[in-house]
């Protein structure tokens, strides 16, 4: 995938401590829009702490209700590369 690069850029990149806030605000806005995203995900840190580890990366939040990234109790605060994915309109439902 062409665009490889830029992801793992973007999670190898620590975080601000309004992440949460900016990217479910952007994606909220995105939502409104033209209705192209429909959700949000969370894409879970391959060596992340146990509390990641609970999510679910299948589950489609509104960004109103999403955890809060980095999660509270994470281990590795604002390294944490648990990140945020828009779920595309278009996109099948999982399950
Ligand atoms: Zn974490």
């Amino acid at each position: 995938m062409p665009f490889n690069w830029l992801k793992e850029f973007h999670q190898d990149m620590a975080k601000q401590p309004d992440y949460a806030e900016k990217t479910l605000a952007a994606y909220r806005l995105g939502m409104k829009a033209k209705g192209s995203i429909r959700a949000v995900r969370i894409e879970i840190d391959e060596e992340g702490c146990a509390a990641s580890r609970l999510l679910d990366a299948n589950e489609e939040y509104h960004p109103d209700n999403a955890p809060r990234l980095p999660l509270p109790d994470c281990a590795k605060g604002l390294a944490c590369r648990c990140v945020y994915r828009p779920v595309m309109a278009y996109e099948p439902k999982e399950d």
